[in-house]
């Protein structure tokens, strides 16, 4: 049969340009080249070019002919996946988080389960009913609810029509309605049937992480969570220049980190404090001590390639025409006694807007020390963003007047990449504030800032993750804490 024939031959030809990409990266020649970014690229080609080209074919044939071809075809993925990330295995809840889209806290790669062929395969009908029926007079339908298999009044399609929509609605899919055909209400069921079926793999990840220990259990539904939403544009980034490029070392280490796999292997944290103190802590594997660990400065280094982009992005040659940024700058109306709380950065001069100063911070989503962030996503980026406004406050309490001509904005992020609402409202008005100056499309740029800013962290996040020294905080305390002399923690120290 045609299909078949069809079929065996995509998933032969993805098999042979899966392994080329494998190839890729064991090629020598290529290797000799650094600068290329080469995990990150395959990645995308995989996800973006290869994985695609089942679904070419899927639309058009019963699904039920599909399902073999598509399990192998899954399969060749995923191995291919793992080969380029250098992981041998992944237990069945990885596989799971794996397959979910980046905004849900997966990593994109989809699968072409039995009902997800079964929807390709009724949308497509949908997009070409009023075609075909304005081409032949045939309108297509699925067959009545009354008619038998053997009842040769209806063909092998319609059939495969019906049991495609009784089977999806036994998924918890309504039914499409096929008075009604087109490229639009193809598109909204489709679109709406995809909802549901992520859902339903959200809820198989949910429930194969309860066999888990109790406390694994919550580590890794955290985890999950904090991979969420925009702080996830990472891994949608093509390599297109040094700020989008993520190198191979480091994009490995941050997908493990990712799907909750080990990332540094040694028992004892190899952290030393600018006093030269060893941290000596114990440390586990999957980077929660490491990334939380003050001595290293790990806890430092997020936060500082952050603040640096946003600065770039802002203020830089190619930034916001006319704004200016300023790292570290003094702010009179927020004096502090203590380290770390005066803002991080200023911007100034921005179109359309008050001078806002902002503060960043990076936590990690942990269930032990931050109650709830493993039922919510951004509990602790949302919990962190309100500590800072309530530590540079800008309008009075009492009377909620406001106390100064300038913002506060929080740049509050979690280290999966889950960020907080007022840091993505900031991001967009930054974005839109380029965008509207310069005449570009807001949406693509708003999006250029979000994963710029997203691979700024992760860049950060993955020299920690592998225990790599990093300079803890050298810098002396500001000076003006001496002047005052008063200062009770430095002069007790
Ligand atoms: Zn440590």
């Amino acid at each position: 049969m045609l299909a078949h024939e069809k079929l065996r031959e995509v998933v032969a030809s993805a098999e042979k340009e899966a392994d080329f990409l494998v190839k890729l990266l064991c090629d020598e020649q290529c290797a000799a080249d650094e600068s290329w970014s080469r995990v990150q690229s395959c990645l995308l080609i995989l996800r973006y070019s290869l994985a695609a080209k089942l679904i070419y074919f899927a639309q058009t044939i019963d699904p039920l002919i599909v399902a073999p071809y598509a399990s192998r075809f899954d399969d060749i993925m995923l191995r291919t996946y793992l080969k380029i990330v250098d992981i041998d295995e992944l237990r069945d809840d990885q596989k799971l988080q794996l397959s979910l889209p980046l905004r849900h806290g997966g990593c994109g790669l989809r699968t072409h389960a039995i009902s997800e062929l079964r929807r390709l395969f009724v949308s497509s009908a949908m997009l070409v009913a009023p075609a075909v029926h304005a081409a032949t007079g045939f309108s297509v339908a699925p067959a009545p609810t009354g008619a038998q298999d053997d009842d040769a009044s209806f063909s092998h399609f319609e059939y495969s029509l019906k049991s495609s929509i009784k089977n999806l609605s036994a998924d918890g899919i309504t039914s499409p309605d096929f008075n009604f055909t087109g490229p639009l209400s193809a598109k909204k069921w489709a679109s709406g049937a995809s909802e549901k079926l992520y859902k339903n793999t959200k809820n198989a990840l949910e429930e194969e992480l309860e066999n888990l220990p109790r406390l694994e259990c919550k580590y890794a539904n955290a985890r999950v969570l904090s991979c969420g939403g925009t702080g996830a544009q990472w891994l949608a980034q093509a390599p297109t220049c040094h700020l989008t490029q993520i190198p191979d070392d480091d994009m490995r280490s941050v997908i493990r980190f990712r799907l909750g796999k080990e990332t540094f292997c040694a028992d004892i944290c190899p952290h030393i404090n600018a006093d030269g103190v060893p941290c000596g802590k114990q440390c586990d594997r999957e980077g929660r001590h490491l990334l939380s660990c003050p001595s290293g400065g790990g806890f430092f280094v997020g936060h500082d390639s952050v603040c640096a982009t946003y600065c770039a992005l802002a203020a830089g040659a190619d930034g916001i025409p006319g704004a200016q940024a300023a790292w570290k700058p003094r702010v009179d109306a927020w004096p502090r006694s203590t380290r770390g709380a005066e803002a991080d950065a200023g911007f100034f001069r921005l179109p359309g807007s008050r001078d806002t100063y902002v503060d960043a911070v990076c936590s990690y989503a942990n269930p032990v020390t931050y109650r709830g962030c493993d039922s919510t996503a951004g509990t602790v980026a949302e919990w962190k963003a309100r500590k800072k406004n309530a530590e540079h406050p800008v309008f009075d309490a009492q009377n909620h007047r406001r106390l100064h001509p300038f913002d506060f904005r929080a740049l509050s992020f979690e280290r999966h990449g889950y960020w907080a609402k007022e840091t993505v409202g900031f991001t967009k008005k930054l974005a839109f504030a380029r965008a509207a100056a310069l005449g570009l499309d807001p949406a693509a740029e708003i999006c250029r800032w979000y994963g710029i800013i997203s691979c700024s962290l992760q860049r950060a996040n993955a020299k920690i993750l592998r225990g790599e020294p990093v300079p803890a905080r050298h810098s002396a305390p500001p000076p003006r804490l001496f002047s005052l002399g008063r200062d009770l923690p430095l002069v007790s120290a």
